[in-house]
């Protein structure tokens, strides 16, 4: 076995069944993206949309690819056609951009509302009144090309496990405050992904659905 599918089957290992893994491919050329789809894996993660796009026309077509990063509006266009999740859905705008984006390609695509639950000052994100307001509003009614499957979040940059414990434990205190109270067991919203290399395994004892690891599967990462 390679070193990717041995990093894959030992994550996997630990998994618990209703966990799913996105494998964050960025930085990675084609090639190695390969060696992890060879070994089984089959939904990947990229946080660029021209990386995205080359990447989804060199590989396997029967690959799930989710967008983690921060997406343009005016970048939603070159991957309405094929995106599965987008993961850091973090304006009202945006949203009715991909909505209109997957009209146009006849499709739905799953959305994630990326929420802040950092102590830093993080750029991107709702806040978790602005997550309140937007499901209380009858925005969401006339979208019928997105579907807000749930929540996304990104612990604080730290070694304190206890505070990345806590981050994690408030998003998921208010998916099911969102999910009993306004959203009445809406039965579309089921996920949570918060988890990457380094705290994946405390998001998953926290109650994540989904957890996206790159260095982990693919080593560390060098940027240009
Ligand atoms: C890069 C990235 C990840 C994966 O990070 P690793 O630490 O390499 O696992 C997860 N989520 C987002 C939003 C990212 O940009």
């Amino acid at each position: 076995m390679n070193e990717i599918a041995k990093n894959l089957a030992s994550i996997k290992q630990t998994l618990p069944a209703n966990v799913q893994l996105v494998a964050v491919s960025k930085t990675k050329p084609p090639e190695i993206v390969l060696e992890a789809y060879n070994a089984g894996q089959r939904v990947f993660g990229e946080n660029k949309v021209q990386e995205l796009v080359y990447k989804y026309e060199t590989l396997p077509k029967d690959i799930e690819w989710h967008l983690i990063g921060h997406l343009q509006s005016n970048k939603v266009k070159y991957i309405a056609s094929f995106v599965n999740t987008i993961h850091s859905v973090d304006s009202i705008k945006l949203l009715q951009v991909i909505d209109s984006e997957a009209k146009k390609n006849d499709r739905v695509i799953n959305c994630l509302l990326q929420v802040k639950i950092a102590q830093e000052e993080s750029k991107y994100g709702f806040s978790f009144n602005e997550v309140e307001d937007l499901l209380k509003s009858s925005l969401l009614n006339d979208l019928n090309n997105i579907k807000v499957v749930g929540l996304m979040g990104m612990a604080t940059f730290t070694d304190e496990e206890n505070q990345i414990r806590q981050e994690f434990r408030e998003l998921v205190l208010f998916f099911k405050k969102l999910k009993t109270g306004i959203l009445q067991n809406n039965a579309y919203f089921v996920e949570i992904s918060m988890g990457m290399s380094d705290d994946y395994r405390i998001a998953i004892e926290e109650g994540s659905t989904i957890i996206r690891v790159g260095s982990s599967i693919f080593g560390k990462r060098i940027y240009n």
